[in-house]
């Protein structure tokens, strides 16, 4: 049964902002190499320091037990997981239940094929894809081993299961600037919402540029608006995105913006890598190890207290800056490490 909104249990950190959003990194691996998130040889995390299965189901119910009440699965590459699928079943319980609101993943869109149909049948609606561009030969160069159709084919399965798919496209100057309005219409033409991200300087990759590839998005959505009349709006998915309408459309737009309009004020949300370290915040260093709680105790309330410890600490926002010549506040951790 729904439990009712007044014996909710809510978690909250010390600016008072309530965090009821868990992103959960399953693995750190990945079938692709995204230019600006990993490096072209990667170091995996050995298996054996993952957290197993009943580990993970573990941890997000003691989330839930704590107020969190949307999930994104994310990686890495989720959908390469081993056993994702009884994961995802397990949650999916978790949604029937009503103790989780939300169940959703954010995908490169590989796997999708073969994964959709089971998704929309345990308890996922909607789910991200990544997806920079809709060149093949430029998709090729960015994932360094990605095929296009490959993930084309797979948005059309999600679809075809029922699954709301939103797209999210890194803005990169000087590489996809110049077809951003054909996206937006690729998107119109299939009813999917896009976000634009602007890309943040983590992990050590091998881009010689990174700040010549930042794209402010202010700049984006004034070229956008030269071909499409946007109006803002106050939808909320719950994540960090800013909407707009694209008018004459069913369509919105959403701005994902952590460099040029920082929205730490409003976060909601906590991360937990894919080895049980909790990250209060993205673009900070700092974690707390969750694992010998989950491991070495029976006891789930010391998973609660060190939970709720880490979130007392949960800081105020992140560092990151481009200035004129210069990168400030990176951090070393990778988004497939962190989780996106
Ligand atoms: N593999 C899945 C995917 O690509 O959707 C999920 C993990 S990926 C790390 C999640 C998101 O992080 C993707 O949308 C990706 O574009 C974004 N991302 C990766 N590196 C980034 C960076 N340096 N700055 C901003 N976003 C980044
Ligand atoms: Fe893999 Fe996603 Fe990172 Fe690309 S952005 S390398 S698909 S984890």
């Amino acid at each position: 049964m729904p439990l009712d909104a007044c014996t909710r249990k809510t978690l909250s950190d010390s600016f008072g902002r309530e965090v009821n959003y868990l992103r959960l990194s399953v693995t750190d691996r990945c079938d692709l190499r995204c230019t600006y998130c990993m490096a072209e040889r990667m170091t995996f995390l050995p298996k054996r320091e993952l957290l197993s299965i009943e580990e993970l189901e573990k941890l997000v119910g003691a989330f839930i037990d704590l107020g969190v009440r949307k999930l994104r699965l994310t990686g890495g590459e989720p959908l390469v997981r081993h056993g994702i699928m009884s994961l995802i079943e397990k949650l999916g319980h978790e949604v029937a239940t009503g103790r989780l609101a939300e169940l959703t993943l954010t995908t490169n869109g590989t796997q999708l094929t073969r994964f959709a149909p089971a998704l929309a049948s345990n308890g996922v609606r909607r789910i991200n894809v990544s997806l920079d561009t809709l060149n093949p030969e430029k998709f090729a160069k960015v994932t360094r081993r990605g095929r296009l159709d490959q993930v084309l084919q797979g948005i059309e399965a999600a679809r075809a299961a029922g699954l709301q798919v939103k797209i999210n496209t890194m803005g990169l100057r000087g590489f996809n600037d110049a077809e951003i309005p054909d996206l937006v219409d690729w998107a119109l033409e299939r009813g999917c919402d896009l976000a634009f991200i602007e890309v943040m300087p983590m992990g050590e990759v091998e881009v010689e540029d990174r700040l010549g590839q930042y794209w402010p998005l202010g700049e984006l959505r004034s070229m956008l608006e030269e071909r499409f009349t946007l109006r803002d709006t106050s939808f909320c998915t719950g994540g960090p995105s800013r909407y707009c309408d694209v008018l004459g459309t069913q369509q919105r737009i959403g701005f994902i913006t952590p460099m040029s309009h920082n929205f730490c004020a409003s976060c909601n949300r906590v991360r937990v890598n894919c080895r049980g370290e909790l990250f209060t915040c993205l673009g900070r260093e700092g974690s707390c190890d969750l694992r010998p709680a989950l491991r070495d105790s029976t006891d789930i309330s010391e998973v609660h207290r060190a939970i709720r410890s880490a979130l007392s600490r949960k800081p105020k926002g992140h560092d990151f800056a481009y200035a004129a010549n210069e990168i400030s506040g990176a951090v070393s951790r990778g988004m497939n490490h962190t989780g996106g």
